[in-house]
């Protein structure tokens, strides 16, 4: 089954807090929240591109911590979404927010108003580093919310940072580790990223914090993604979507960005999983077969990992085979 989220940035207006990377204007591109009209619009106009035959579709009210929202303001929100779910054209509401802004009360209304997936920026459950980054909450309050949320049946999402200040590849893991122990269904990971006008760009500009490399952040996602495939937590995204203000340099000052960091992730895991070949198979010729659905992060980014195997055989070929299983592979070499 498809699956298709309706994004519905809801920026933070007036946010108290200050996590040090954070301008939360620039990272969602607007300084308004939108009306009840502007998210008919969104809503309507994502629907008219969706076959909602076979898809699961969801509205995602992103951007912002949803629940630090005035509850009538919420419920203004989800109410846009009622007329939808009630002719199943929709099927559920997802919201993203900070794990101190949830309770029983919350959630309870949540339910009742058609939400079925909550995501939490967690950003590291090492309370070092959540200090270091401002964020202004506990390992507690992550871990709390997120024992409610299950226990209430909502999906739970568990969001993490990389490279935040204090942080290093040893406390990710930690917390990638506890992210499965919280028993998260899925995950998203965000490398930092020194945006301009926030505190962490005048960490950086006065040379008290150095973002991690491409190489080293793609690197660690990769070792984090062999934490989080084997124990079912699906990762729903790695790395910030792309914005213009990144690629011009009006908002992005320095870090590890590439618009398709996802797929430098998945071809380090997949030349991981395939860089054990030379030793093992002696012939000139190999075909790989892959599900079709990884069949590019297995030839790997720009052919990376065909170039690799290019080394020790004279003809390497990638194969589409629907009957292998995700994050497997089979090797041919006739
Ligand atoms: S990231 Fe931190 S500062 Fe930015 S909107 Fe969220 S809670 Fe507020």
């Amino acid at each position: 089954m498809r699956h298709f989220n309706i994004p519905v940035f809801i920026p933070e207006l007036a946010c108290p807090f200050r996590c040090v990377y954070c301008n939360q204007y620039t990272i969602t591109g607007s300084c308004k929240t939108p009306d009840v009209a502007e998210v008919e619009n969104i809503i309507q106009k994502h629907l008219s591109t969706i076959d909602p035959a076979g898809s699961r579709v969801e509205v995602a009210f992103f951007g912002g911590s949803f629940t630090g929202l005035e509850g009538s303001l919420q419920n203004q929100y989800l109410e846009i979404v009622q007329p939808w779910l009630k002719m199943k054209v929709i099927d559920g509401i997802r919201i993203s927010t900070r794990p101190d802004y949830i309770s029983e009360n919350i959630l309870e209304n949540l339910r009742k108003m058609g939400v079925r997936a909550i995501e939490l920026g967690a950003q590291s459950l090492n309370q070092e580093v959540l200090d270091k980054s401002g964020r202004g909450h506990t390992i507690a309050d992550v871990e709390n919310a997120a024992r409610m949320i299950k226990s209430m049946g909502f999906e739970l999402g568990l969001q993490m940072m990389t490279g935040l200040p204090g942080d290093n590849e040893e406390k990710s893991l930690q917390t990638a580790r506890k992210i499965v122990e919280l028993k998260a269904d899925t995950t998203r990971i965000y490398p930092t990223l020194v945006i301009r006008d926030t505190p962490l760009a005048e960490l950086y500009i006065k040379g008290a914090y150095m973002p991690q490399t491409l190489e080293d952040a793609s690197q660690l996602c990769a070792r984090l993604y062999d934490v989080f495939a084997p124990a079912g937590v699906k990762i729903l995204r790695m790395g910030l979507h792309p914005s213009d203000g990144f690629f011009n340099g009006e908002t992005l000052l320095a870090g590890p960005f590439h618009p398709a960091f996802g797929e430098l992730v998945l071809s380090k895991v997949w030349l991981k999983k395939i860089s054990h070949l030379p030793e093992t198979y002696s012939d000139e010729k190999i075909v790989i077969e892959v599900n079709p659905a990884e069949i590019n992060s297995a030839i790997g980014h720009k052919a990376q990992n065909r170039l690799f195997l290019q080394k020790y055989y004279k003809k390497v070929k990638f194969r589409a085979n629907p009957d292998i299983p995700r994050g497997e592979y089979y090797v041919d070499t006739h």
